[in-house]
């Protein structure tokens, strides 16, 4: 029988979900929508030291924000719950102990301070410190023990760790969808710590024994994780659930967009880019990092450059919704290689979705705009503005804010614009033109054109002549659309009323 699609993100709330982590998120969401499977979210707050207050509300809001629906985990429930590993506690410690029992794994109780002393030792001879089977027959762990003294030491409540006993010398052939065959040595693999006597399990045991009983099919994470890769499968083996193991697939890197290396947060805050979906402030030092959300990105805008950073399609488009996405994806179409991040692309994306809404719906957003700020508008109005203006903008702040004119009339004239086109016999023309204006109560496009075209012809004047200075008076400077657009939808009275205040001003 087929296995069913199931996937998980696990994040671990250390902090804000970096962009990465929302790819990664996505991947999985697409990969489990494609097959009609489940796409699972669970926390991974086994390491208490790293956890940050707000980072598991983060993550939840965040995969909200930009629709990718979680079936089944922290926030929406479901029958392998619980989903935050935190509660899960006492589930581990039995696993632990059957890889203790099965010989895959042993109590080790060397301090801290022991292992470290090691480390120096090895490094000034030039080396270093593994703890594995080179190692370990001389170290203080249950195997150099009788079971006696092991018992001894457990009664007496001596901290311990169990670590997995890594295999010496086997070369390790694993599948990667996304890599194809990746060979491992396990002589280069440490006896990683799977539980401590603290009660909590590390990382490895938890996510390993978490994706077997949550009936994981397809484990997809970031490139970060590959080298964890054989310590899992051994883990899989160990248990004797390799029948049932997920598949893997690791995702390529996110680059920075100039240089080498992995996107970095600081990356974002040294170019002026967000790299995480929403805002955050870090709880601890109070620093504030910007979001996509918060920077006026729409969510669809945001997604779908996320898609393409390591997938493709196959062909040259490039604006997908959520849905076609996930008719498409495939992870054969994931990419080996990093994946340059380019924050001018995020914008053009961003671009894109702008100018496909329709004009209804930007203008609720700048009508929202407008009403924190006090104003109103006519609705059919700014839709007319919207429709007019939206090709020039990446965000709908930046169309607000350049629109401004149209809602408001100019509290003071641009300086520069002013002395190039109020010249002296500019009051004389403007006042001719008001009367004109005066004298006509069609203010279309078409009409205010025939009119004022005729009446600049008749005089024999330039169009600039004319037209510069009433820019400046209607607008306050020399930028913006076609000033019989601009008439028409701020109506005779207001343009009237700018041409008064423009005369009586500008000298
Ligand atoms: N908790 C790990 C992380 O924070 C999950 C890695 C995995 O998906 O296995 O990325």
């Amino acid at each position: 029988m087929e296995r069913k699609v199931r996937v998980r993100f696990a994040p671990s709330p250390t902090g804000a979900l970096h962009l990465g982590g929302v790819r990664t998120a996505l991947f999985n969401y697409l990969f489990a929508r494609h097959y009609g499977g489940d796409f699972l979210l669970r926390i991974e707050d086994t390491d208490q030291n790293r956890y940050v207050p707000g980072a598991e509300e983060y993550i939840i809001e965040s995969l909200k924000w930009c629709g990718l629906t979680v079936d089944e985990g922290v926030g929406t429930g479901g029958e392998y719950g619980p989903y935050r590993q935190s509660e899960r506690k006492e589930i581990y410690k039995q696993y632990a102990l059957q890889l203790v029992e099965s010989g895959n794994a042993y109590y080790s109780f060397d301090t801290a301070e022991e292992l470290d002393a090691l480390r120096k030792e090895c490094e000034g001879r030039g080396e270093t410190f593994i703890y594995n089977a080179r190692s370990r027959s001389g170290l203080k762990n249950s195997l150099n023990m009788t079971p006696e003294e092991l018992k001894a030491l457990l009664d007496n409540g001596a901290p311990y760790v169990i670590r997995f006993k890594m295999p010496e010398n086997e070369v390790l052939e694993l599948h990667d969808i996304i890599r194809g065959e990746v060979h491992f040595n396990s002589s280069l693999l440490d006896d990683k710590v799977l539980y401590k006597s603290d009660g909590m399990p590390t990382y490895h045991l938890a996510n390993i024994v978490d994706d077997h009983l949550m009936k994981i099919s397809h484990v997809i994470r970031g490139e970060e994780w590959l080298p964890s890769l054989p310590l899992h499968v051994l883990l899989y083996r160990a248990f004797g659930w390799e029948d049932t193991m997920p598949q893997f697939a690791h995702l390529p890197l996110i680059l920075k967009p100039v240089g080498n290396g992995k996107l970095s947060k600081r990356d974002g805050n040294k170019m002026g880019f967000p790299v995480f979906p929403m805002e955050f402030t870090d709880p601890e030092t109070g620093e504030k990092w910007h979001g996509y959300k918060e920077d006026g990105y729409f969510p669809e805008a945001f997604i779908n450059m996320l898609a393409l950073l390591g997938w493709n399609p196959g062909t040259e488009q490039e604006i997908f919704s959520l849905e076609e996405l996930s008719r498409l994806f495939s992870l054969e179409h994931v990419n080996k290689s990093g994946a340059r991040f380019n924050p001018d692309k995020a914008k053009w994306f961003n671009h894109k979705y702008l100018i496909a809404k329709p004009d209804a719906e930007l203008a609720t957003l700048v009508l929202e705009k407008l009403n924190a700020q006090g104003m109103t508008f006519e609705r059919a109005k700014v839709e007319r503005i919207c429709s007019l203006m939206k090709e020039r903008y990446n965000f709908v702040e930046e169309l607000f804010q350049d629109c401004m004119f149209f809602f408001s009339a100019p509290q003071e004239y641009n300086e520069k614009d002013s002395k190039k086109y109020w010249k002296e016999d500019t009051p004389a023309l403007m006042k001719e033109l008001l009367e004109l204006l005066k004298s006509i109560d069609d203010y279309s496009f078409a009409n205010t054109e025939k009119v004022i075209s005729e009446w600049i012809n008749g005089k024999q004047l330039g169009f600039g002549k004319v037209m510069n200075p009433f820019r400046v008076a209607i607008i306050g400077s020399a930028k913006g659309p076609h000033m019989f657009d601009v008439i028409e939808i701020i109506g005779k009275e207001e343009t009237l009323r700018r041409m008064e205040k423009a005369l009586s001003t500008l000298k």
